[in-house]
């Protein structure tokens, strides 16, 4: 537990809490961008024991749960192909496409497989000449880097039968958008701490111009998440709107040299759109030209695929920070981890499914 134990200690906890909640006189809304965030709060009632003027509101940064559902049903449509193996991260077979998920491809007879590094898939693809290896490359700037060596990797090896479906996501030119939506609160941001140790947080300066508003780099222990709070209180309470870093023992200015160099040889800028959320300019990452032999949309035959949402589901709402998951109607009803009707409901990183494994049921609560 070491390394661990040292962030979740109560007695600074408590502590931490006291100053907060002395330097609290009045109304704040404070987005915390990442999902491992959204459960680190929500599983330890940080919500709940802030002062009732900190308001938390939860960010769309859970991969699974902004990779758009055409997407989701060109996954699907891939990994029934015959002759195809589908890999993928086990968190995206039961996000639900448009009639079915991953899981159900794979009980009908596709050959889907859950992998834990894009590398494996890559060793799948040596192994099985005679069949097309697909590996859906989902994810923001924390996964990427593995993702691009995997592509890296099989132009190098000269593979033939490999190719990733390429969703990647960018956290900056979201929090652009969400600071320009008409119906933004947020006043104050906890900077997810995996993606500023491979971008660094260089990047994060000029938003904070622009948009007036402090960013704190914070990591993910419950002691992380409290400092990140502070730090962006005492920001609001003195009219600053800088960048700080509250995961120094992790990030760095510059970030990763090596990782960010990957990234920029096989991927290349290019709007993208967020499930729930709708397209969003310079938000993604797509294969480069050069690796284009790779894009599995390319090589697999997958238009005019017709997407339908769940009238239901409400999660573009969760995910922009609008309503709280158990203000959706369906939650805990229609919608549950078993029968999902949104990606943010099965997700580990999902705001609906914190809320509903940690019970968290009542409607208006923090
Ligand atoms: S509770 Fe279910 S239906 Fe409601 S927003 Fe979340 S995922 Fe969608």
């Amino acid at each position: 537990m070491k390394y661990q134990q040292e962030f979740r200690d109560p007695e600074l906890a408590r502590k931490l809490f006291d100053e907060i909640r002395a330097a609290t006189t009045k109304p704040w809304a404070i987005m915390e961008v990442c999902g491992g965030q959204t459960h680190s709060i929500i599983r330890n009632g940080i919500d709940q024991l802030l002062p009732k003027e900190i308001e938390l509101i939860h960010g769309p940064g859970c991969p699974v749960c902004v990779t758009p559902l055409e997407l989701i049903d060109k996954a699907l449509a891939i990994a029934a192909k015959p002759g195809v193996i589908f890999c993928s991260f086990g968190d995206m077979l039961r996000v639900p496409g448009s009639e079915k998920d991953l899981f159900r491809v794979k009980s009908d007879g596709g050959d889907v497989r859950t992998v834990y590094s894009p590398l494996d898939a890559i060793k799948l693809a040596q192994e099985n000449p005679d069949r097309e290896v697909v590996f859906f490359g989902v994810g923001f700037e924390t996964t990427a880097p593995p993702n691009a060596m995997a592509v890296f990797q099989a132009k190098r090896l000269g593979l033939k039968n490999f190719s990733m479906l390429v969703s990647h996501v960018l956290v900056p030119p979201a929090i652009a958008a969400i600071m320009e939506s008409p119906t933004n609160r947020v006043q104050g941001f906890l900077a997810a701490g995996h993606v500023c140790s491979v971008m660094g947080f260089s990047q994060y300066p000029p938003l904070a111009e622009k948009y007036k508003v402090p960013i704190v780099v914070t990591g993910f222990e419950p002691l992380d998440v409290l400092e990140g709070i502070r730090r962006v209180v005492l920001q609001l309470e003195s009219g600053r709107h800088e960048v700080e870093n509250a995961y120094e023992r992790i990030v760095t200015y510059e970030g990763n040299k090596a990782a960010q160099a990957m990234l920029a040889d096989v991927f290349v800028e290019s709007d993208r759109a967020w499930r729930g959320i709708g397209v969003i300019p310079k938000s993604g990452w797509s294969l480069a030209e050069k690796y284009r032999d790779f894009d599995a949309e390319l090589r697999f035959d997958v238009t005019g695929i017709k997407t339908v949402e769940s009238p239901l589901c409400r999660a573009g709402e969760v995910l922009q920070g609008t309503i709280k998951p158990h203000e959706c109607p369906a939650f805990g009803k229609e919608c549950t981890p078993r029968k999902p009707l949104g990606a943010t409901m099965v997700s580990s990183e999902g705001a609906c499914a914190a809320y509903y494994n940690y019970g968290r049921f009542a409607a208006g609560g923090k």
